[in-house]
């Protein structure tokens, strides 16, 4: 009976990982073809100035809409990506269409935006990024200005001496740099205070219970303060309530980003939002400009 019973235990998992295996695959050739076919997609996100009162920015937000299972999110397909070194190519396509819309808002009369594209950790321990990077806006004649790159600080701290050069260089070309979901992955405040970079991105988990929570208040006030006595901007992920934007504006936090502004959109909506902006001001990039 226990022989038999472990069997079954064996075909019952190894069904499983027969399907996980499969469903892996499948996955995996899907997004090969979602490459090649261009079936991947970019929303951008306005990000809103607190003083100015407009858009000062987005973040250009990967989606994959899977032909039988429908749209999956970047949650579930990017560590898939990364795995397989799929990354890397994609990551190349999400710069090339960012700098395609900007020239084509550009060419719509639409006033310049600053637009943040997230790096994985993967895209950027490649030793050929610079220059990958640096190809794709000299082909697009996108200003290098007008890009934000957002990185995670699990990526920065992997290999300090490699980060401080990498991003160094990017900053020289007139990239501007964020640290993305800050708070959450081991920086030290040593590393943090000799990085090249011009942005802290507070993570929604912060932002969350701000209203209702002294703890996270507390937090919140402190990375802001922190951000700009070090010279940098600072912008705050997942807000979703009037309050919460209410208790950052009194933070002196420099822009927000969330559903109560707007969730990410379609290009055509997006730039349907800048058209219809009685300022258009990048009042970050301003700030930025004496940051770094
Ligand atoms: P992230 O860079 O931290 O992006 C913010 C995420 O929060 C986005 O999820 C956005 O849709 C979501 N969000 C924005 N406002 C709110 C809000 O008010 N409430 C809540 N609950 N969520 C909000 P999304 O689009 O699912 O992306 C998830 C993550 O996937 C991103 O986190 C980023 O790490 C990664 N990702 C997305 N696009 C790319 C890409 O092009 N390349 C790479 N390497 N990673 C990407
Ligand atoms: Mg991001
Ligand atoms: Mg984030
Ligand atoms: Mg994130």
């Amino acid at each position: 009976h226990a022989k038999a019973s472990g069997k079954d235990t064996y075909q019952f998992y190894s069904k499983i990982l027969n399907a996980e295996a499969l469903e892996r695959l499948e996955m995996e050739s899907s997004l090969r073809r979602a490459l090649e076919r261009n079936e991947l997609e970019l929303a951008y996100q306005p990000k809103y100035a607190t003083q100015s009162k407009g858009i000062c920015g987005a973040e250009a937000l990967l989606r994959w809409t899977h032909p039988q299972r429908g749209p999956i999110s970047p949650g579930a397909f990017i560590p898939l990506c990364e795995e397989i070194g799929l990354i890397v190519p994609i990551g190349d396509w999400v710069v090339r269409e960012v700098c395609g819309q900007l020239n084509a808002w550009s060419d719509a009369g639409l006033a310049p935006i600053p637009v943040a594209i997230n790096l994985s950790p993967v895209q950027f321990r490649q030793p050929d990024l610079i220059e990958r990077l640096f190809k794709i806006v000299v082909e697009t004649g996108v200003d290098p200005g007008l890009l934000e790159f957002e990185i995670t600080e699990g990526a920065t701290m992997e290999n300090i001496a490699l980060t401080t050069a990498t991003l160094s260089h990017l900053q020289a070309l007139g990239f501007h740099i964020s640290i993305d979901d800050f708070g959450t992955g081991h920086s030290s405040l040593s590393y943090l205070k000799q990085f090249p970079i011009n942005t802290l991105k507070v993570d929604q988990s912060f932002v969350r219970h701000l209203s209702e929570n002294s703890k996270d208040a507390a937090i919140v006030k402190s990375i802001v303060t922190l951000a700009h006595s070090l010279g940098f901007t600072v912008v705050a992920e997942g807000v979703e309530t009037q309050a919460q934007l209410d208790h950052l504006s009194g933070l002196g936090c420099d822009a927000i980003q969330g559903y109560l502004f707007s969730r990410p959109i379609p290009p055509q909506e997006f730039a349907g939002l800048l058209g219809s902006e009685l300022m258009i001001q990048p009042a970050l990039g301003d700030q930025r400009g004496s940051a770094g």
